[in-house]
């Protein structure tokens, strides 16, 4: 692949991207035993980039790996230190997508786990081409797995292979993504984004307890929303409530705020998706910076 950055961040080190190797019986490898978080910075309108909810992801992340047992003492402050020291050395031009993780290197389960060693990584790509057109959605026919087999909590990697599956099986039948139902039949999430429906002006999206990871961008459009003074409420959504919706729209990292313009063929009644265009204009204004942030910490200045 010609298209993998010039640098990556390993075990403490810029390094060139090739150097970066774990051996393939590795936990990580075989398990997919790891931790890692989505991130975001925007290049600001004086050029210097800001990560978004920088202290969010890291928690977050820290919360994933508690939840999966991967001890790895004063991680946030040391990927902290790997997306600063990665994104200077690349020095990029425009907004980037950066990932760090924790996985587990030698060593496996909980018998070995003091002889367990873990390594980390941070890597850096541009940010994607911004789709502007809406998306189309099906309810997958695959569940969300449910916080009782893997902590729905935990951003690690041996969730994805499930939505690997829904996605592969959206595209299949011809959408753009899938959204996946909780064991009880209730809408959960893609992915990648939380899932809002709108109907009579008001924004609904399902509750934490619904089974889905706590997405950092859906609470910033919650928040976005008292803003504006758009009625909001976290309560079960269910796929009917989709087809019925006036609008629907997901939120997350990559996402940003996307409009949803098909769940299962049904088209949403407000074609002009008005709700949902305002809080998507509202966040990426306020991630570039050029509308007021919601606190302190929503944009943390990195270069
Ligand atoms: N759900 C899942 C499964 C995800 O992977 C993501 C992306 N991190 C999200 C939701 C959205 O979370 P966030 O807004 O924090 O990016």
């Amino acid at each position: 692949n010609t298209n993998v950055p010039e640098l990556i961040w390993h075990n403490g080190k810029v390094r060139p991207w090739a150097e970066a190797t774990v051996h393939v019986t590795t936990e990580t490898a075989m398990r997919a035993v790891n931790v890692f978080e989505g991130l975001r910075a925007y290049r600001q309108p004086d050029g210097r980039l800001a990560i978004v909810r920088l202290t969010a992801h890291l928690e977050r992340l820290e919360t994933s790996a508690a939840l999966m047992h991967i001890p790895h003492p004063g991680l946030a402050a040391e990927l902290h230190d790997g997306i600063t020291q990665l994104l200077a050395a690349l020095d990029p031009q425009g907004d980037v997508y950066v990932r760090p993780s924790v996985y587990v290197d030698t060593g496996r389960y909980t018998a070995e786990r003091t002889e367990m060693t873990t390594g980390t990584i941070v890597t850096c790509f541009p940010a994607p081409v911004r789709p502007m057109e809406p998306m189309r959605c099906i309810v997958s026919s695959r569940r969300r797995i449910a916080d009782d087999a893997l902590p729905t909590a935990a951003k690690t990697g041996a969730a994805y292979s499930g939505f690997r599956l829904a996605r592969l099986e959206a595209l299949e039948k011809g959408a753009d993504e899938a959204i996946l139902l909780n064991q009880h039949g209730n809408v959960a999430e893609t992915g990648g984004a939380a899932v809002f429906a709108v109907r009579h002006g008001r924004i609904t999206t399902p509750p934490l307890t619904d089974g889905i990871l706590a997405s950092i961008t859906r609470a910033t459009v919650l928040a976005l929303a008292e803003r504006l003074g758009i009625p909001a409420a976290e309560q079960p959504l269910t796929p009917g409530d989709l087809h019925g919706a006036d609008e629907v729209f997901v939120t997350g990292t990559l996402d940003e705020v996307r409009i949803v313009g098909q769940v299962n063929g049904h088209s949403p009644r407000h074609g002009d998706h008005p709700i949902g265009s305002a809080l998507r204009e509202e966040y990426l204004a306020m991630c570039a910076g050029t509308r007021p942030a919601l606190d302190a910490s929503f944009l943390a200045v990195i270069a």
